[in-house]
């Protein structure tokens, strides 16, 4: 696509495709010289990181609509198909001549990869005397902001978020307002068909009947959430029968909504309490500080993004490599039906309720004692909320590796989690019919039944065994 009219500025959008409340599109607009956007689809990023095909059809999505957002702003956005990452830097001097730009603005991103490819593009353009600026947009409190008495990166989360909530007290948390309008000039809007034909060849899932995309439908559910859930939220968020939270996490992966914007209202619906009054609001506001601590971990522990143990010494747990149990768990064939009805949530909808990512993500560990990294990727290529940090974050933690991990002793048994919060197996029969006529005090764990099959693993005898492998590792 040709591009005319004088730009002053670009804003490269990545992981924030809105036009609300987004500190490089705002700052970008602020002075309305002119600003170009641009968005570019890295096919070698998108394979090495395990992108979800719903997820990549929702990031098209998400940019068929800010590109009328961002029209109306007088901003047009030019999206650039490349087979790698490595061809950013050229199509940015490119436009760069092209336009006389004298400025590149972006919001941070925070893994080790995408640090890097930031890095070296700032170095890249700085030497050819463009400015660069880079804004925190995806985390409430910056990354380096939160440290200990030694001004060190907290391991744990209890006082992570102890001093999270002291700094968010004397901080604006306020979202920024609308930004600017651009000079009036003729500006040239990708069609839908030209957009969509970019992302010809990949692997593209349409779940837009589940997950509808755009900024509009990400704030309508926060404001849906706000009334009618979360007052209960701290009680009804365990039950994956109930619609007991925000599903909103597809919308913070991709930036649809920012985190601030999500506080703002918790914080409106709390007469300003951070951490007392409702405790639905205040332990919904307690997630959205584990999401800015898994961001900051990436940070301060950049190993992690290499997929190594966040606690070193247990690299040396003797994991399994067992294609065939890893399938029968992927495929919700395990014979344990939570965590059946639990992976078949994942494979129908693309996202998966927080108790059982749990669930499930100890089941794989403890049970089948299989290496952590290999449910990683296998979530990262089905999850639509798919996001580096939160997911290696839920990984470690499962596998009790990584930082603030579940003591190794303390294995979730998924009949009783199963018992506890799908006290009617209402959950399990809805991705399991083959036991819709199981009574519920059994279907738990539930007798031979045609077409359902047997447990794959002795779930007593696996913990014992695991327990005792994590006990004779020297920390
Ligand atoms: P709500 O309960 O409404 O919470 C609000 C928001 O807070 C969420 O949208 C999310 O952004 C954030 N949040 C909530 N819980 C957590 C948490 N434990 N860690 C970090 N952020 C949290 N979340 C992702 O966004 N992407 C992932 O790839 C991901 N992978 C996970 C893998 C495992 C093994 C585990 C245990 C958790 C993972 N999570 C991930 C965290 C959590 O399960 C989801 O964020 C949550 O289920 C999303 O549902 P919701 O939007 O209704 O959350």
């Amino acid at each position: 696509m040709k591009i005319q009219g004088k730009f002053y500025r670009i804003v490269w959008f990545r992981n924030d495709l809105r036009v609300h409340d987004n500190p490089a599109l705002f700052h970008a607009a602020e002075d309305q010289q002119g600003v170009l956007a641009v968005y570019f689809i890295c096919r070698d990023m998108l394979q090495n990181h395990c992108v979800a095909p719903a997820r990549i059809d929702f990031i098209r999505r998400h940019l068929l609509l800010l590109k009328s957002d961002l029209a109306a702003l007088n901003i047009p956005l030019l999206v650039i198909n490349l087979d790698s990452a490595l061809e950013i830097i050229p199509h940015f001097q490119q436009l760069i001549k092209t336009h006389h730009i004298e400025e590149l603005f972006f919001n941070a991103e925070y893994p080790w990869d995408e640090f890097n490819r930031d890095k070296q593009v700032s170095e890249a353009l700085r030497t050819d005397a463009v400015k660069v600026k880079r804004f925190h947009d995806r985390v409430i409190i910056p990354p380096g902001m939160i440290r200990n008495g030694k001004d060190e990166p907290y391991k744990v989360f209890t006082a992570f978020k102890n001093n999270w909530l002291k700094q968010a007290r004397v901080l604006q948390l306020q979202p920024l307002k609308k930004p600017k309008r651009q000079p009036e000039q003729p500006i040239v809007v990708m069609s839908d068909k030209a957009l969509n034909d970019l992302f010809k060849g990949l692997d593209l899932r349409d779940l837009s009947a589940l997950w509808p995309a755009g900024e509009k439908e990400a704030s309508s559910r926060l404001k849906q959430f706000i009334k009618q859930h979360i007052a209960d939220y701290h009680v009804d968020r365990d039950f994956p029968d109930l619609e007991g939270t925000s599903q909103l996490s597809p919308y913070l992966a991709i930036g649809s909504i920012s985190p601030r914007q999500c506080i703002a209202a918790a914080l409106q619906a709390n007469q300003g309490e951070l951490d007392s009054g409702n405790p639905g609001v205040t332990t919904w506001i307690g997630e959205l500080i584990w999401r800015d601590f898994y961001q900051h971990v990436v940070v301060d522990f950049p190993y992690v993004c290499k997929f190594k143990a966040m606690q070193k010494h247990t690299e040396a747990f003797p994991w399994r490599y067992d294609h065939t149990l890893f399938k029968a768990w992927c495929d919700g064939e395990t014979g344990i039906p939570i965590v059946d009805a639990a992976m078949l949530q994942l494979k129908k909808t693309g996202w998966m309720h927080n108790r059982l990512r749990m669930v499930v993500a100890m089941f794989l560990t403890k049970n089948l004692q299989i290496d952590w990294r290999m449910g990683e990727r296998y979530f990262m290529s089905e999850l639509i909320d798919g996001d580096f940090a939160a997911n290696n974050g839920g990984w470690q933690w499962s596998a009790s590796t990584g930082t603030d991990a579940a003591p190794y002793f303390r294995i979730f048994n998924p009949v009783s989690q199963s018992q506890r919060f799908d006290v009617e197996g209402a959950f399990i029969k809805t991705y399991l019919p083959a036991l819709a006529k199981v009574p519920s005090k059994v279907i738990h764990n539930p007798p031979p039944t045609p077409g359902y099959p047997l447990p794959i693993v002795n779930l007593s005898l696996s913990r014992k065994e695991t327990i005792a492998l994590f006990s004779a590792l020297k920390p």
